[in-house]
């Protein structure tokens, strides 16, 4: 506790105090102690002193024990040295300022001085009932965050306009009050033509700090009104304003006795306090939810200008408060919603596209530090989409930085997952894969409209701003279309892949009771429903049962499921009822039955997004294993795109089964089948990408040779080819137990 901020905040309590007894006083005499007193079109009385003692002020005379109860919370002025700051006499000292304040402006109504008229200006005062339920309801239900308390005056009128923008954009309502040598930010506000008033969510109280207890007067009101709580128990009144409505204050300007003890009063209520000069910082003691005081002066704030510092502040005031910033509308060109999810973008209408046959694309999600990221800052490095040719096939890299008090490594993947669902609702825009496999199409319409790859960035962070709010709290994106540089990324993207991949090792299905489902892809396959577990990944690749796992922490009621096992109903084929009966609930009462483990017998079902397919080859008594990224013929007849056609939209479909490449590894891999010793053809680049890996699972199932066993497209694209390889070779599939 600074001792500096103690003995200005209690002398200011003493000041105004004795203001509001004298005040009282002389009003008592003039107009006669049973002289009504009451705000404006309100029925709260005077709402913090009720809200905190239930007691009901409706004459003078009804202030007499207010400004008892007020006095005895005063401490003593601190004099000695060896006086040690305690937070609860400064506390206690707030809320006898409270009291002193909110008796003065009443006395004011009953003397006729209200509402203030300055400049030929007239201040709002306190909000009143209509007003306080419609803002009160929006934030109980998350449409608007909580309230600002701006009391000063700004660096200039330049900067009081961008503070004021900067909060109307987070969906700020904002409170303005007080002055630094007779000039407030209302004047600045009012000199450069912003309107104020209830239709703008700016509400000017008053010209003075005296007239910053109307918004704890509000507060207290909208807890007794939405909170259900009862007039007297301030306890809760405090509980519910520290959790629920999110507000601070922001002095502008310096801070003088009176702003102290005010302050003290706003911190009691759990509302933390800002100040743009140098004051000394109170940190965290529970009382607010983070730092109580924090001193951001204002040309120490990093930026180049004035305007980029305004909007630093209030950046910085958000995290303060642990506020949640939602985003009403996506601010993009073309329209934006779930509709658009399924959408196709043709090649007549192709204005540009990233990745896919023979592309280079990838999205990255990185968890970084607070200071390391600056909100919606967005950056494009190398081309935009109107400076390549129509039909162009470009590199993109999509990297999104979050960064937020509750954001653990584990949730990156599952963020990560969110960018193929969050692009896909743009109109004109197409997302396919996730990854290094994402591919992105850009219709010319899209781009006709004004859609340029910075809208990206607005995309993701609208969305993660309002789906992952409680543990995002900054998101930056930068597109790089470099060639060079997207190479560079992706090399390193793919190590965090990999170490995604491995992080599951060890984890076995049989040591969990417990799998998860994903039924993300439902927009697309209405009927479809991943079941992931530890032994095997969702089968785009991009979850696996950690990462479902962390998923369900992040939103319970998410795509993302526990599905207890349940009673067993065969081991070897991976059947259980729990399974089943999720799957049945969860697919349109389409799936019956799920089995975990075999190819052919109620396999899973597969949706748009796999990595790979395995398709049976009658023929050879094997299987058959192509890659997204491989467009060669094969020998079912079938390329991976025709392939998708047949299966992709949630069918089951016994002995055809898409999958993660990762899957090749587990050693769970259609087990009832026999393995990876089924595996008679597989693409290339599967071979060369799972290399070692896959040799180590060879050898491991008594066959270390096998993958020179296993055909790929550059050896045979039919079944006629396939089988004398297979012969030669001496491939075990043929003289295993038959598939079929
Ligand atoms: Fe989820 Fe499966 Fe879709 Fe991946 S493919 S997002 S695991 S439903
Ligand atoms: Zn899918």
């Amino acid at each position: 506790m600074s001792r500096f901020i103690a003995t200005s905040a209690i002398q200011g309590a003493h000041a105004v105090f004795n203001e509001a007894e004298q005040l009282l006083a002389q009003a008592m005499e003039k107009l006669g102690p049973d002289t009504p007193v009451a705000f404006p079109n309100t029925a709260y009385y005077l709402p913090v002193i009720y809200s905190f003692t239930g007691h009901k002020v409706e004459r003078l005379k009804d202030m007499a024990w207010p400004l008892e109860h007020a006095r005895a919370l005063l401490p003593p002025v601190p004099q000695d040295n060896l006086w040690l700051p305690y937070l609860g006499e400064t506390l206690d000292s707030g809320v006898a300022t409270l009291f002193a304040e909110e008796m003065i402006e009443g006395i004011r109504f009953a003397l006729g001085e209200q509402p203030e008229v300055r400049n030929g200006f007239t201040y709002n005062g306190p909000i009143d009932d209509v007003q306080m339920r419609s803002w009160g309801i929006q934030m109980v239900d998350g449409r608007m965050p909580g309230f600002a308390a701006l009391v000063g005056v700004a660096k200039s009128n330049e900067v009081a306009v961008k503070i004021v923008r900067e909060l109307q954009s987070k969906g700020q309502l904002i409170f303005l009050c007080g002055n630094v040598n007779g000039r407030s930010i209302v004047d600045q506000l009012l000199e450069e033509g912003v309107e104020l008033g209830y239709d703008t969510f700016t509400v000017p109280f008053g010209s003075d700090t005296i007239s910053a207890v109307y918004a704890l007067g509000y507060a207290a009101r909208a807890a007794i009104s939405f909170g259900n709580v009862a007039p007297g128990d301030f306890r809760q009144i405090l509980l519910y304003n520290k959790f629920r409505c999110f507000a601070f204050v922001l002095a502008l300007g310096q801070v003088d006795d009176l702003k102290y003890a005010t302050a003290a009063g706003a911190i009691s209520y759990g509302f933390p306090v800002m100040a743009d000069t140098v004051i000394p910082n109170i940190l965290p003691t529970g009382i607010t939810q983070y730092e109580h005081v924090i001193s951001l002066p204002f040309d120490d704030i990093p930026g180049k200008d004035d305007l980029e510092r305004a909007e630093r502040l209030v950046q910085r005031c958000i995290e303060v408060r642990g506020i949640k910033v939602k985003i009403a509308k996506v601010p993009i060109p073309v329209a934006y919603g779930p509709a658009f999810e399924g959408e196709v973008v043709r090649r007549d209408n192709l204005q540009a596209e990233f990745g896919g046959k023979g592309g280079l694309c990838f999205e990255w999600l990185t968890m970084k530090d607070m200071d390391e990221v600056e909100d919606g800052k967005f950056t494009v490095v190398g081309g935009d989409l109107d400076a390549f040719e129509e039909g162009a096939k470009v590199p993109l890299g999509i990297v999104v930085e979050v960064s937020g008090r509750k954001m653990q490594k584990d949730f990156e993947p599952v963020l990560e997952r969110q960018i193929h669902h969050f692009i896909n609702g743009a109109e004109g825009i197409q997302h396919i894969g996730q990854r290094d496999i994402a591919w992105l199409r850009f219709s010319k319409s899209a781009v006709a409209k004004g859609f340029r790859l910075k809208h990206l960035g607005d995309i993701l962070h609208a969305n993660f701003h309002n789906q992952f709010g409680a543990i995002v709290d900054k998101i930056q994106v930068t597109l790089h279309t470099d060639k060079a540089k997207v190479q560079e990324l992706i090399e390193q993207a793919r190590v965090v892949y990999q170490e995604r991949n491995v992080r599951i090792a060890g984890l076995t299905d049989e040591a969990v009771d417990t799998y998860y489902s994903c039924t993300l892809c439902q927009s697309f396959a209405p009927n479809h429903v991943c079941i992931i577990n530890p032994e095997r990944v969702g089968l785009c690749g991009a979850y696996n049962w950690l990462d479902c796992r962390a998923a369900f922490e992040i939103s319970p009621r998410g795509p993302n499921q526990p599905v207890p096992k349940g009673k067993v109903i065969d081991e070897r084929l991976g059947e259980w009822e729990g399974v089943n009966q999720f799957v049945y609930e969860h697919s349109g009462m389409n799936v019956e039955r799920f089995t975990i483990y075999s190819l052919m017998d109620s396999p899973m079902t597969t949706c748009g997004c796999c990595e790979c397919v395995m398709v049976i080859i009658p023929e050879a008594n094997g299987v058959m294993i192509i890659s997204r990224d491989d467009y060669s013929m094969t020998p079912c007849g079938m390329t991976f795109t025709t392939l998708m056609g047949t299966v992709g939209g949630g069918m089951q479909t016994p002995g055809m089964m898409g999958h993660g490449k990762y899957y090749l590894l587990s050693k769970q891999f259609i087990p009832v089948q026999g393995g990876i010793k089924r595996v008679v053809w597989m693409s290339q680049n599967l071979k060369e990408e799972l290399g070692e890996e896959l040799k180590e699972i060879c050898a491991a199932a008594g066959e270390p040779d096998l993958l020179d066993k296993i055909a790929d497209a550059s050896i045979a694209t039919t079944v006629e080819e396939l089988l004398p390889f297979l012969e030669e070779k001496g491939h075990p599939a043929p003289s295993m137990e038959s598939l079929i």
